[in-house]
């Protein structure tokens, strides 16, 4: 028998061709393989006669091949091979696209179960279009069966990966179950290898169903335990407590240009008692776009400093850590606070009106030295680069959640063992349900309200080229006014995921035509640092009217006056996506604007009606949601993976299950002594953080 991590090459039989398969697939062992799990299931459990074929569903029938050929195609190296099937009861039409080879492997004559639906097409008529097939007298794969349906990239197709996973099941030992007994036993869950089986080759839906939930459960319960098992550590190291200095924190408020709003009072206060105790903060600050999350931020580090600790704060961009540099230079440099950038293109050490360029080593130096307050891209904490005296990092725009930055904190504790208090600024919304299971134990606050005298964005949906005009007229207008506008592309070529492409185009279109002698920029993801710095400087400056970009300002820009955010091919953003999009205009008390320019399909359209009717997140996050349906994967990921692969958005009542279950292990067996094999689980997907 084969093991779980032997290499797939070990397998018996694998052709040259398959083997490129498999490294198109970055699948390496057996393991891999065979966690690449359907996405569906046809159902070909019962047999029909050719008369009784149903339209658009998939079936399988058993005929003889009475004719095949070639067709003559309009284009050319497009191939089209049809067959003509027969049984006793009549005869049906099957074409392929694209697979010459399929004239050498089927010839008159020949008998073969054939599984698709049958489906009825303009150009072709009525039949099958590229069904599976397989000689009636091999042992059947897909026929006569619920066929796993996998989801597939370039050069796979449907049958190849059957037959190879197929023969994976059959040729390896699968690994034995690190859940206990008594727990799937509770649940009514099979075994991990039964799973497996039930999963890739079921007898019934049913089964396949059971399969999948099992291995749902073991996702969501490992990610539970390691985010668990990550605060108790945090817990045991303990973090720096926190003198709160009531008078400095009146005297802050007193000097803000605004009034803080409630909600924003009561996520400072209940940090501060957070801080107050040596157990580590774990706090979520959520808040939607515009809400007012950085100046909390700034006040925090400020109290932290002045309790004579570092504080670090960490964005995703180059861009964002600049400009949340300036937003604290602005609330914090009236108290003598040194502020130290920390970006990948610059080092700048600001103090009092001093400004110095700091070389990498020295920069690190000066961390080394701590009471400072740095800012920062994320990879400031990722490479240890951190104050030694650190007693509080935030983290901006967390959209991934996961254990990644809670480990990453651990790491790089402090030389004395201590862990910083952490707070993360979120403005994704996250309805209650799946906060428990995606959050573990964190605590959140909410900001609600927005700051008063915000009129709310107007969101317009545009189709086709007449929309479009109104929306350019508006930009002109507003320009007119000295406002600015954003014109964000999405990414149409795949290859090109940086959006290159879309922006340079964009960008030349609108200036050659409808927007002629406006001042325009482009951003996209390819340009050197230092570039996108000088592009976005001149939009916020008001160098430039229109900033044509792809979603790189997605997060957390703010530039008052831009009061017109318009999103080509809005149809193909999540409504979510375009909720944070449109949260970089109205950021001021001039009346703003958000123009969804969609195609004229309007099925597409009417998905993004939410966002012309509501403004509030949580309404769109939740309007997401059910849109995407609780048959979604969890849309989680860690260093760039799916983790998980078979828990969905539905699955409510076994994440409820994993808390609990997850909860009785942290209070009879914290460390997991006596479940070593769950254990090592856990650790892989807590190791998994760690490589970044
Ligand atoms: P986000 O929560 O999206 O990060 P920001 O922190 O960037 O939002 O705040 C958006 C804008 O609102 C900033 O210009 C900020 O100065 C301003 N702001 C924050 N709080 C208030 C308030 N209480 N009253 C008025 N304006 C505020
Ligand atoms: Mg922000």
């Amino acid at each position: 028998m084969l093991r779980w991590d032997d290499p797939v090459e070990f397998m018996h039989g694998v052709t040259a061709h398959e083997r490129r398969v498999l490294k198109s697939l970055e699948v390496q062992t057996i393991g891999e393989l065979l966690s690449i799990f359907p996405r569906r299931y046809d159902d070909y459990s019962h047999l029909v006669s050719v008369a009784m074929l149903p339209l658009n569903e998939p079936v399988t029938v058993r005929a003889t091949v009475k004719e095949i050929k070639q067709l003559k195609s309009f284009r050319r190296r497009f191939v089209i091979i049809r067959a003509l099937l027969s049984d006793d009861s009549g005869s049906v039409m099957a074409t392929w696209f694209n697979q010459p080879w399929l004239l050498k492997q089927l010839k008159t004559g020949d008998e073969i179960f054939v599984s698709g639906a049958v489906t009825q097409r303009p150009r072709f008529g009525c039949g099958f279009t590229s069904p599976l097939w397989e000689p009636a007298t091999a042992e059947t794969l897909a026929a006569g069966n619920v066929a796993p349906v996998y989801p597939l990239t370039g050069p796979v197709t449907q049958k190849t990966l059957r037959r190879l996973i197929k023969a994976a099941l059959s040729e390896t030992e699968l690994p034995a179950d690190w859940l206990p007994d008594q727990v799937t036993a509770q649940l009514g869950l099979p075994s991990l290898p039964a799973a497996y089986r039930f999963v890739h080759a079921p007898e019934s839906a049913e089964q396949a169903e059971k399969g999948r939930r099992r291995l749902a459960f073991g996702e969501l319960l490992v990610y539970q335990l390691a985010l668990r098992m990550a605060r108790l550590e945090a817990d045991v190291a303990g973090a720096p407590e926190i003198v709160f200095d009531e008078p400095f924190a009146k005297k802050f408020t007193a000097a803000l240009p605004f009034e803080l709003t409630v909600d924003q009072k009561r996520a400072v206060w209940a940090a501060v008692q957070d801080m107050a105790k040596p157990r580590p903060m774990r706090r979520l600050l959520q808040g939607d776009v515009g809400s007012g999350k950085t100046v909390v931020a700034a006040m925090l580090m400020a109290l932290v400093f002045r309790a004579d600790h570092s504080a670090a704060l960490m964005a995703p961009t180059d861009i964002l850590a600049k400009q949340h540099l300036a937003t604290l230079r602005k609330f914090l440099g009236q108290y003598r606070i040194p502020i130290l950038l920390m970006t990948s293109s610059s080092k700048i050490l600001y103090e009092g009106n001093e400004e110095t360029k700091l070389s990498p080593s020295d920069a690190r130096e000066r961390l080394a030295q701590g009471r400072i307050v740095a800012v920062g891209t994320h990879a400031l904490i990722e490479r240890g680069a951190c104050p030694p005296d650190l007693a509080l990092a935030v983290i901006d725009e967390q959209h991934r959640f996961g254990v990644e930055q809670r480990e990453a904190l651990i790491v790089s504790s402090r030389p004395d063992g201590r862990v910083p208090h952490l707070l993360s600024m979120s403005a994704t919304p996250i309805p209650r349900s799946l906060a428990l299971t995606m959050l573990g134990d964190l605590e959140v606050s909410v900001i609600r309200t927005k700051p008063a005298g915000r009129p709310p964005i107007s969101t317009k949906i545009y189709a086709g080229q007449e929309g479009r005009e109104q929306a350019y007229d508006l930009i002109r207008r507003e320009v007119a006014h000295s406002h600015r506008a954003f014109v964000v592309c999405p990414l149409i070529d795949p290859s090109d995921n940086l959006g290159v492409k879309s922006a340079e185009e964009e960008a030349r279109r609108l200036q050659s035509g409808p927007l002629k002698g406006l001042r325009i920029g482009m951003l996209h993801g390819r340009m050197p640092a230092k570039d996108k710095d000088a592009e976005m400087q001149k939009f916020v400056n008001g160098e430039s009217d229109v900033l044509v970009a792809t979603t790189v300002v997605e997060v957390g820009v703010d530039v008052p006056e831009a009061t017109v955010m318009l999103i080509e091919g809005a149809e193909r953003f999540g409504l979510a996506q375009l909720h944070q999009l449109r949260g970089r205009v109205g950021r001021s008390t001039y009346q703003s604007y958000c123009l969804l320019a969609a195609s004229e399909d309007q099925g597409i359209a009417e998905r993004l009606r939410v966002l012309e009717q509501t403004d509030d997140g949580f309404k769109v996050a939740e309007a997401d949601l059910k849109l995407r349906g609780s048959g979604n994967l969890l849309g989680v990921q860690q260093s760039g993976q799916a983790i998980f692969k078979c828990a969905r958005y539905g699955d409510l009542e076994l994440m409820a299950a994993a808390r609990e279950v997850s909860s009785e292990f942290m209070a009879t067996d914290p460390h997991l002594e006596k479940q070593p094999s769950l254990l090592r689980v856990v650790d892989a997907m807590r190791e998994t953080s760690h490589q970044e």
